[in-house]
């Protein structure tokens, strides 16, 4: 059987619902052979995942997952196989942390003003005292009642245009890809179907991307179609880029993504971790 490579996956150091050592342990169960950690703007999940990875006898990858603005839009560039003592890459997402303080007081703030009472506090007590990202709300919204679920409530709340947005102020490109690069890392275009962009602009934050040393884009994703794994490992090929593949797991309350289940790279792809040397 092909082996289970999964490159993107988060713990309850940012918006899983899982601890990292719980992650590992069902990856492992799920069958999965290499295991990747890339929460959100954090590292602060690896020490855990690798202690338990390691005792599964589980290869295991860390990441980072690095929130990005480009031309306004938010994007994420997932960091693979990068050393979480890297001055750089932690004072970069220390930056990045700061500003999700400030944006998740002023979401409270601005849900409140649209008569949502106790939203910062609520978020925050859903972070486990670890990073808040706008799951948190989400979360803290679907238990008040404020919609039925999870994708609801972003529709309704939380996106451009509605009462609890903030736009981001993310890291350049260049930056990010900067901090992994100086970690040691490969950059990766995290779920790029899932950014409302044509093709051409697409096509330029791809050719941005190899400009700065970006390396791979995610062909397969948990939140890709499987006509979004074809057009991308074609935009893979044509970019120069290498193809990875990642779940985006989030945790058993997210149904609609499991472990273990990825599909093997389209025909024509080439594996990001070609050169890596992992034994099983
Ligand atoms: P943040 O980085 O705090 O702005 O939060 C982004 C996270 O929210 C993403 O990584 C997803 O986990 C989640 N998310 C974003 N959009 C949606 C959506 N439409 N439905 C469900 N979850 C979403
Ligand atoms: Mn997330
Ligand atoms: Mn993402
Ligand atoms: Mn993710």
């Amino acid at each position: 059987m092909a082996r289970q490579i999964d490159l993107h996956a988060h713990s309850t150091a940012s918006d899983g619902t899982l601890a990292p050592a719980a992650l590992m342990r069902r990856a492992h169960a799920a069958g999965v052979d290499v295991m990747a950690l890339t929460d959100h703007d954090t590292l602060s999940g690896l020490d855990e995942a690798a202690l338990e990875a390691r005792r599964l006898d589980m290869e295991f990858v860390p990441g980072v997952e690095v929130s990005v603005t480009w031309r306004a839009a938010t994007i994420h560039v997932v960091g693979l196989n990068i050393d979480p003592r890297c001055e750089l890459l932690i004072g970069g997402l220390a930056r990045l942390q700061a500003f999700r303080d400030w944006r998740a007081e002023e979401i409270g703030r601005r849900l409140a003003a649209a008569g949502i009472d106790g939203a910062f506090e609520g978020a925050r007590a859903r972070s486990n005292g670890r990073l808040i990202s706008r799951t948190h709300f989400a979360r803290f919204l679907v238990d008040n009642g404020r919609a039925p679920d999870v994708r609801a409530v972003f529709r309704k709340f939380l996106v451009n245009g509605k009462p609890g947005f903030v736009a981001g102020q993310w890291a350049g490109l260049e930056d990010a890809v900067g901090w992994i690069r100086a970690a040691g890392g490969q950059a990766v275009i995290a779920h790029p179907a899932r950014y409302a962009m044509t093709r051409t602009r697409l096509k330029q934050l791809l050719g941005e991307f190899v400009a700065v040393g970006g390396e791979g884009i995610e062909v397969v994703s948990g939140s890709h179609s499987r006509d979004d794994y074809l057009t991308m490992a074609h935009l893979a090929r044509t970019s120069g880029l290498l193809a990875s593949a990642g779940s985006d797991y989030h945790g058993p309350e997210h149904p609609w993504v499991e472990l273990g289940r990825l599909p093997p790279l389209p025909d024509g792809c080439k594996p990001i971790w070609k050169d890596w040397s992992i034994t099983n």
